[in-house]
């Protein structure tokens, strides 16, 4: 069976190196925050261009503390796209703030600028765009309005870390970026991670203090904090990660545009890659009449799919309370109905893309 992403192919590959980064922070007990950790942080915005950026346990923190930075909370509403993972949407919910959420367009599948105005009021405080798949919002646009109306722009670059809107990196555009190290991400941890990176350092200096129980000092508490500091261990594979980042975007690139040039079956729909972004692929996502039906029959090829994301935000179950209904993010409900996810990770092999290539023009639904 042909994974829909297999990441113990890089541990076998980088094996030598990932233990000894390891062995590295046992010895030194540094587990917890500190200096490996730190470190990558360090990397990390050398590599992203930006002034700076915090490790954090996981992406999801990234986006709470990315509220908290911002002064973000109760009676405030931020706009979310409709179309994203939910963990979006819960950073702003935590904070006591109201995700309020926006269709996305039919082709890009990104956040729709032209639907943003109509939802802001005298409450919203700030715009969350999401580099959904690793393809880049259209950020001019959303920046553009925000300035208008004095808004914040988040990013969140939880699928599109090393992916660029004209030239410059995703997270670096907007205010503060969020970064999720999940494993399956295009740049993974051993476990949960995450970073927040501006080019603003006060929110990062903010954001370390709440990441880490509201102490600038040990023991003396400022603010009412959190425990979200990225753990040593994740911190020193990250930095192993985080030189290969650059190779394994190259190589989800050359798989990523083949799928764009040789899937040719009318029954799909692909998405569409503005030329001003160079996205990075971290999920290849296909439009199909009846996902369930694909899946199974891909399957029965030997061929794992699966689907980001079957529910859209505003009509999971979680947010009822808010009020949404079926039709509100036409769009975004499209694609929820209708999204597969194929095969695509760096270590994937020629005549594997070749495979699911074959699979999908040879698909009759
Ligand atoms: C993975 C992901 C997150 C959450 O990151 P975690 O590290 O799993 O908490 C947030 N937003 C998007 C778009 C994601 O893909």
């Amino acid at each position: 069976m042909l994974k829909r992403i297999d990441i113990g192919r890089d541990f076998k590959r980088h094996k030598e190196e990932y233990m000894q980064a390891i062995e590295k922070v046992c010895e030194e007990t540094a587990y917890s925050g500190g200096k490996y950790a730190d470190q990558f942080a360090a990397e990390f915005a050398r590599y992203l261009g930006v002034a700076a950026a915090t490790g954090v346990n996981n992406g999801t923190s990234a986006l709470q503390l990315a509220m908290l930075c911002l002064g973000i909370g109760e009676g405030d509403e931020v706009i979310v796209p409709a179309n994203t993972y939910i963990a979006t949407a819960w950073g702003v919910t935590y904070t006591g703030a109201k995700p309020v959420f926006v269709d996305c367009t039919a082709d890009t599948w990104e956040i729709d600028p032209a639907r943003i105005e109509e939802k802001i009021t005298e409450r919203t405080k700030a715009i969350i765009g999401v580099h959904l798949y690793g393809q880049p919002f259209e950020f001019k646009a959303v920046k553009e309005i925000a300035d208008r109306h004095g808004l914040y722009v988040v990013e969140d670059c939880a699928q599109s870390a090393g992916a660029k809107y004209e030239g410059v990196m995703t997270g670096g555009l907007g205010n503060i970026g969020c970064f999720s190290f999940y494993p399956g991400k295009n740049l993974y941890a051993f476990g949960e991670g995450g970073a927040v990176t501006s080019n603003d350092p006060a929110y990062i200096d903010k954001a370390d203090v709440f990441k880490n129980q509201g102490c600038r000092v040990r023991y003396y508490h400022e603010v009412v904090g959190y425990n979200m500091r990225l753990e040593g261990i994740q911190g020193a594979v990250l930095s192993v990660s985080l030189q290969y980042l650059n190779d394994w975007n190259a190589r989800r690139i050359e798989i990523g545009k083949r799928y764009d040039r040789e899937i040719t079956n009318p029954l799909f729909k692909l998405q569409y890659h503005p030329e001003n972004t160079q996205p990075v692929y971290h999920l290849y996502e296909v439009q199909v009449p009846d996902p369930d039906h694909f899946l199974k029959y891909m399957a029965e090829k030997d061929i794992e799919c699966n689907r980001h994301y079957p529910v859209p935000c505003h009509l999971q179950q979680a947010y009822q309370d808010l009020g949404y209904k079926r039709g509100d993010c036409p769009n975004a409900e499209q694609l929820a109905d209708h999204c597969a996810t194929l095969p695509l990770f760096p270590e994937m092999r020629d005549e594997e893309a070749a495979m699911v290539i074959a699979a999908c023009n040879a698909y009759q639904g």
